[in-house]
């Protein structure tokens, strides 16, 4: 009889768990938003669209890449090959690195490719997992349990993890251990296509670390101008409840300033606050593991923080977790 596995988070570390699992297990994934994604989203103001958390992500690994390749042939993802610019000590040099990738036509293209096919419950919080005999169960936030999984896959921040683990998960102390740190970002509707000569910018200009013209992404639409502006990991720690509006008011200072245009009058302005945006701490392992429990833990967060982490740490987990 095919197994029973849970898998908590529809980020691209838990939709990467998924997609191994479910070729021999009935896999569930459950999220508490809307859709699927997780960090890599898309938000969408009327005509305006922004990806307002993963901007871009590099490929290295083989097995990542054999997944990209195929979201390329499929149109979900493309390399984004833009000006990229870095502002240091008042000069823009060019930003060079690897290739970067995004999905296409927005950043939730990618994931949304991933959960083809896999039972995904939207809008369900998971508030605890409790033992049943030789299973787990699962209860969610409005009350509902589900139950009769064999194993368990966390793959979500780490303090939203400590929330639902059991006290006995031999892996808690390296999970309370981990830390992340918030992210401002600032998104900007401008009714007509601007140019301010580049496509992203990387800068040191407190308090503002990331600018990019979603709009310049490949598969986007040009009529209007989407701005994304993040800002700086220390800084957004620092200010993270300070007054909403003081924020927005720096940010759009610093960013009209740089742009040599005047922000404030944009059509759309809104902010988000994401409170586990970065690594700051991480347990430098793929993923943890209790073998006893048949639960793992796994996301960007135990290696290194970006989307490619995300997928390797959610694939090693699903593969060991059966063992
Ligand atoms: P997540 O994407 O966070 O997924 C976790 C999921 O779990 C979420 O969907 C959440 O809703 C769900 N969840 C949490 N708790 C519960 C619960 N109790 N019950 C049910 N569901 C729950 N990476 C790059 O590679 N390049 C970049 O340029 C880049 N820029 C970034 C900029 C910002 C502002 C941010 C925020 C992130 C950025 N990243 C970037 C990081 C990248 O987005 C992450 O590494 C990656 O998306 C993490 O995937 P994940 O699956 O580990 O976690």
């Amino acid at each position: 009889m095919r197994q029973k596995i849970a898998i908590i988070g529809a980020g691209i570390a838990g939709l990467s768990a998924a997609s191994v699992l479910s070729k021999t297990c009935d896999v569930t994934i459950y999220d508490k938003s809307r859709g699927v994604g997780g960090r890599m989203s898309t938000r969408y103001a009327g005509e305006y669209e922004f990806d307002h958390g993963a901007q871009y992500f590099t490929v290295q690994d083989a097995g990542f890449r054999a997944v990209i390749d195929a979201a390329i042939e499929q149109g979900a993802v493309a390399s984004w090959v833009g000006r990229a610019l870095y502002l240091k000590s008042g000069q823009m040099i060019e930003d060079t690195g690897r290739d970067r990738f995004v999905g296409t036509p927005r950043m939730n293209s990618l994931p949304k490719f991933l959960a083809r096919g896999q039972t995904v419950k939207l809008g369900q919080r998971i508030s605890r997992l409790k033992r049943q005999r030789d299973n787990w169960q699962i209860e969610l936030e409005n009350g509902d349990v589900d139950s009769g999984f064999q194993a368990i896959i966390c793959a979500i921040p780490p303090v939203q993890a400590q929330a639902i683990l059991p006290v006995e998960f031999t892996e808690l102390t390296a999970v309370k251990r981990a830390k992340m740190q918030a992210c401002f970002a600032l998104m900007i509707g401008l009714e007509k296509e601007y140019d301010f000569g580049w496509d992203s910018l990387r800068l040191n200009h407190l308090p503002i670390a990331w600018m990019a013209l979603n709009t310049q992404k490949p598969g986007r639409k040009l009529e209007q101008t989407c701005l994304v502006v993040h800002a700086d990991a220390l800084w957004s720690e620092q200010n993270q409840n300070a007054n909403l509006e003081w924020v927005q008011e720096q940010l759009l200072a610093i960013a009209s300033e740089i742009c040599a245009t005047d922000l404030k009058t944009a059509q759309h302005t809104a902010l988000h606050r994401w409170l586990y945006a970065s690594v700051q701490v991480h347990p430098d392992q793929n993923y943890l593991l209790d073998p006893r429990l048949k639960i793992a833990v796994c996301g960007d967060w135990c290696a290194g923080g970006r989307v490619e982490e995300a997928w390797k740490s959610g694939n090693a987990a699903a593969l060991q977790i059966l063992n």
